[in-house]
């Protein structure tokens, strides 16, 4: 049961008119599903409600069309075709005893308008952020009534639909409240520009004018960027705690948040739990309201130390509430070891960024709880008495294990090392990464507790032995390997690669190093891998070239955030960065690279080069055990699959899925030519 020091995480909170039944709090968050995929998202939050949180809110809502995010998927409340979605949000986190919260967005200048082809508005004329070819427009007076009247009828509407709780929203950079509370973005010289005072009126009034709307029947909270961490010239401490004198006490909360959203979720790599602290400390003292902050907040000890000091009176989360929905009754039972804790890798964000559902490294189920039925805690028991085997201790193969035991099958994890974790346990230990463990250690602590899994290390497993052994079903979780030979994106064939040391990230995380000092990094894989590895043999000494036929180093990691952090890291640490370049082959002592425009070839100095191109499925097990399909009978087996890297080489998040579903779909009848999950599809008009 819970222990005494944590007993203040369980204390209600009064929120004006409302009472937050404890202080863990999921801050509003996107999810790729939004207005597209209503019921999915609906479901989503009710988990988190069903896990305890006190307040579940929504990602930001567009009040009009006037801004809309174009291909991003978030929630609209335009008009009231729109209500129906949020009253079945609004039902399912009421269902489990949670307050439900609206987060009602103007966008502004932050976006280009592409969906509705309306002119963005803000406060001065400027074009929007990216490279989109669209200005937005000064608003003029009638403008700015026009939005505060269309706030106001979102409000109205949020009120219908039954919410606890309505934001009035200025931060991430992302509305035009904050585009105007900033110096950054607001050049005006009339009654909303210049003092903090004028910059502050838009949001004074639009508090002023949600206070009236709600009436007493809902909260008011405020989402606030304290410090856009931009200098002077922008929003900074000094003026936020002017703005806490003039508007400090207007709504029933604050919900405190530092930078723009890519510090705001910035990933383990880069930023430590509780790196808002400092920044936070103090402004609660400058309220009598209660006061939410995040940090990735996955320690109770955490916790309960913020809101001792009087940091924050609410725990803050959205990520932490991603991997374990069930945080905070965990917590309440004493369950520690039982948290799915956050591994910071923001793969919960590349869902937004690519307009699909929300996905989750720790926690498969989400976005999958009504699309697939899925659960972050529990799973249907077993349907046979079949023995599964399980081989390879990876992600994949630990998820599959795991929840295959949680569904009570026996079942044998045959790992050939002497530690389970796979690529987890190599990549946890390159720099910055070391959060990445938890998703082994959650899982090593999930098959302790299971009596039906037995795990066997040093057990490489061969076809003969799972003939002889009798297994009914198999699942081959045995990975991938790098390529070697330069096939990647750029060139699907292999390259001349003679006299020359060749190293692939296989053999870096094993503990190989380059023998030579001066190692040209060939990146044709383009997520996380190739600038850390760079970022290690830096760090250690050698003389680095990272070559890439993108025009940015790891590019897909804008997808994550952390883009601008990774090519500042390798520009720092000395890293010489050439990009749009693919590598045509190499011989002792030089790299031949081309233009990938002008096709126009140089030499690269170098003693080794270490190729991030591609990866190969270790599926030779699999492979073997269908050559000798006609033996399978007579041993017992009914089925053999490839999961996770083995079948298809990804990322951790989808090994861990694949796990999961491999696992759910034990026993289950084969989904045959129809669509494997539900889906809304939009009713003609
Ligand atoms: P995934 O990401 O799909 O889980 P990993 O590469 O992380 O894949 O993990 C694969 C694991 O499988 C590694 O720990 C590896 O040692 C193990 N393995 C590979 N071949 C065998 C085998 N024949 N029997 C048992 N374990 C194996
Ligand atoms: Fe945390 Fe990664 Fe899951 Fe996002 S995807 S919630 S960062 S573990």
């Amino acid at each position: 049961m819970r222990e005494p020091r944590f007993d203040v995480l369980f204390e209600p909170v009064q929120l004006g008119p409302v009472t937050a039944r404890n202080r863990f709090f999921q801050v509003p968050h996107c999810n790729g599903m939004g207005h597209r995929d209503p019921t999915a998202h609906a479901w989503m939050r009710g988990v988190k409600a069903e896990g305890g949180w006190a307040v579940v809110c929504t990602e930001e809502v567009e009040i009009h069309p006037s801004s809309d995010v174009g291909g991003f998927v978030e929630g609209r409340l335009w008009d009231d075709a729109d209500l129906p979605a949020h009253e079945l949000l609004v039902e399912k986190v009421h269902e489990h005893g949670a307050l439900a919260g609206i987060e009602l967005v103007h966008s502004g200048m932050s976006s280009a308008n592409l969906y509705g082809r309306l002119t963005p508005l803000g406060p001065a004329h400027l074009p929007v952020p990216g490279y989109e070819p669209v200005h937005a427009r000064r608003m003029s007076t009638a403008d700015i009534g026009d939005l505060r009247r269309r706030h106001r009828q979102a409000v109205a509407r949020s009120l219908r639909a039954g919410y606890d709780l309505v934001y009035v929203y200025a931060a991430h950079g992302l509305t035009t409240i904050q585009h105007f509370l900033s110096p950054h973005t607001n050049d005006r010289t009339d009654e909303y520009g210049g003092s903090v005072e004028k910059r502050a009126r838009l949001l004074r009034e639009i508090l002023e004018d949600t206070l009236d709307a709600v009436d007493g029947r809902a909260a008011v909270a405020c989402r606030l960027v304290v410090d856009e961490l931009i200098g002077e010239s922008g929003i900074a401490r000094a003026a936020t705690e002017e703005l806490l004198g003039l508007v400090g006490e207007l709504p029933d909360v604050w919900d405190l948040m530092v930078g723009y959203w890519e510090d705001d979720s910035v990933t383990s790599r880069f930023g430590a739990e509780a790196w808002t602290e400092g920044h936070l400390r103090g402004l609660k003292q400058l309220t009598s309201k209660p006061v939410v902050g995040v940090g990735r907040f996955t320690s109770p000890d955490t916790m309960v130390r913020l809101v001792r000091d009087g940091v924050l009176d609410l725990v803050g989360a959205a990520r932490p509430s991603i991997a374990d929905p069930f945080l905070p009754q965990k917590i309440e039972e004493g369950r520690f070891d039982e948290i799915r804790e956050c591994i910071g890798c923001n793969v919960c964000v590349t869902g937004d960024w690519t307009a699909v559902p929300i996905r989750c490294t720790q926690n498969p189920s989400m976005g999958e709880e009504w699309r697939r039925g899925w659960h972050p805690e529990r799973i249907r028991a077993k349907e046979s008495d079949a023995r599964v085997l399980v081989a390879g201790g990876g992600p994949a193969g630990l998820e599959a294990a795991q929840m295959l035991g949680k569904r009570g099958y026996e079942v044998v994890l045959a790992e050939a090392t002497r530690e389970l974790g796979g690529r987890v346990l190599r990549e946890a230990r390159l720099p910055g990464l070391a959060a990445w463990i938890r998703v082994v250690d959650y899982r090593k602590g999930q098959l302790a507790r299971l009596g039906g899994v037995e795990c066997a290390l040093e057990s490489e497993v061969t076809a003969d032995e799972i003939l002889a052994y009798g297994f009914e079903h198999v699942a081959v979780a045995t990975g991938a390997r790098w390529r070697a030979d330069g096939v990647g994106r750029r060139s699907t064939v292999a390259l001349p690669l003679e006299g020359i040391e060749v190293l692939t990230p296989d053999d870096l995380t094993a503990g190989a190093r380059p023998g030579g000092a001066r190692v040209v990094l060939y990146d044709d894989d383009h997520d996380y891998t190739g600038g850390v590895l760079a970022e290690l043999l830096a760090g250690e000494g050698w003389a680095v070239t990272l070559v890439t036929p993108a025009p940015r180093v790891s590019e897909w990691t804008t997808n994550t955030m952390e883009q601008h952090r990774i090519q500042r890291r390798l520009l720092e640490r000395g890293v010489e960065v050439v990009t749009g370049h693919e590598l045509r082959g190499a011989s002792s002592g030089s790299a031949r690279l081309a233009c990938t425009y002008t096709e126009r070839e140089r030499e690269a100095a170098c003693d080794a080069l270490v190729l991030v191109t591609a990866r190969l499925p270790d599926d030779a097990l699999v492979v073997e055990l269908e050559l000798r399909e006609a033996d399978w009978d007579a041993a017992g087996l009914r089925s053999v699959r490839a999961i996770g890297d083995a079948w298809s080489p990804g990322t951790i998040a989808a090994a861990v899925w694949d796990g999961r579903r491999y696992a759910e779909e034990l026993d289950a009848p084969p989904a045959g030519d129809g669509v494997p999950f539900r889906r809304e599809v939009v009713q003609l008009a």
